[in-house]
């Protein structure tokens, strides 16, 4: 199995400076890690010093987009509000995509949307469309589980969108997204949410870089459980450096288990090109959530 360390870089003034410190956890270990960044932040008045950082070690990060303005760009439950529309799925992907490709100079080959949804883009036709129409190769959007925010997510392997019409692209699933869930890292603790999830929440908010660490290593145990082709986290800067881990202490203990068990740590644009080199690691597509076909009726469904 491979190991794949994500970070959705999206808030102004926090994320910059943490990435910073990420960075040198890397260099460590010589290991690649996957960026998502917000287009508004690369537009910004931090976008040189963003820029500053990925050119001082090239090899390092993959850069992708993470929407133009943060935005959640799946209806995930007839209730979840607001509806995106067509135009503004278009727009907030096609800007993304320029954003990195104009500012920071990358080729942008991903997608991640704010939050993802259980089965990522299955049955969202706007949003294939939108990122064929922005030359991606893959997404990764599938975040959570049926129940939300589990723990970890569901462990689903990679899959090709053909079944939805797209074989052109790939989703890349997440399978851990707990560390804006597990602690409060500086907004207050209503922000740590939980939810029902068939695995163990650790009984309180984990406070040390060790209690995380114990958190995310589960994670590990049940993707390598699960057989999957590579276990992907879905961390954040501001969120992973914070007052009780200034250095990074999580990330380096997660990099060391990385590399003494065996794994070697890749990106997502690494493993989307091994997909399609080697399709039989890709996994057959969830089925499409009955709350994304046509005519699903949530009255109905608590009668
Ligand atoms: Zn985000």
């Amino acid at each position: 199995m491979r190991v794949v360390f994500t970070y959705d870089t999206e808030e102004a003034g926090l994320c910059i400076p943490a990435l910073r410190v990420i960075t040198r956890a890397h260099r460590r270990f010589d290991a690649p890690m996957t960026l998502f960044v917000v287009g508004e932040l690369a537009d910004g008045q931090e976008g040189p010093a963003l820029k500053r950082i990925l050119d001082e070690t090239p090899d390092l990060h993959d850069v992708n987009s993470h929407t133009y303005r943060h935005s959640r760009l799946i209806c995930k439950n007839p209730w979840s509000l607001p509806v995106p529309t067509p135009e503004f799925i278009f727009e907030e992907t096609a800007r993304g995509v320029a954003s990195i490709r104009d500012r920071l100079d990358r080729p942008c080959r991903g997608f991640r949307p704010r939050s993802g949804a259980g089965c990522g883009f299955r049955g969202c036709p706007e949003n294939l469309s939108a990122l064929r129409a922005a030359g991606c190769e893959w997404s990764s959007a599938y975040l959570k589980s049926a129940f939300e925010d589990s723990l970890p997510g569901d462990l689903h392997g990679p899959f090709s969108y053909a079944d939805d019409g797209y074989d052109d692209l790939l989703e890349l699933p997440g399978h851990g997204w707990q560390d804006a869930l597990v602690k409060d890292y500086g907004r207050g603790r209503q922000y740590a949410v939980r939810w029902p999830s068939p695995f163990a929440y650790p009984p309180r908010l984990v406070e040390t870089p060790q209690e995380e660490f114990g958190v995310h290593r589960r994670t590990l145990d049940a993707a390598e459980e699960a057989g999957l082709p590579f276990c992907c986290f879905v961390f954040h800067p501001w969120t992973m450096i914070r007052r009780q881990d200034p250095e990074g202490d999580c990330i380096d203990l997660l990099l060391r288990v990385a590399r003494d068990r065996g794994h070697e740590v890749s990106t997502l644009d690494a493993e989307a090109r091994r997909c399609r080199e080697q399709p039989a690691l890709l996994w057959p597509a969830p089925p499409i959530p009955p709350q994304r076909t046509q005519g699903y009726d949530v009255a109905r469904r608590f009668a």
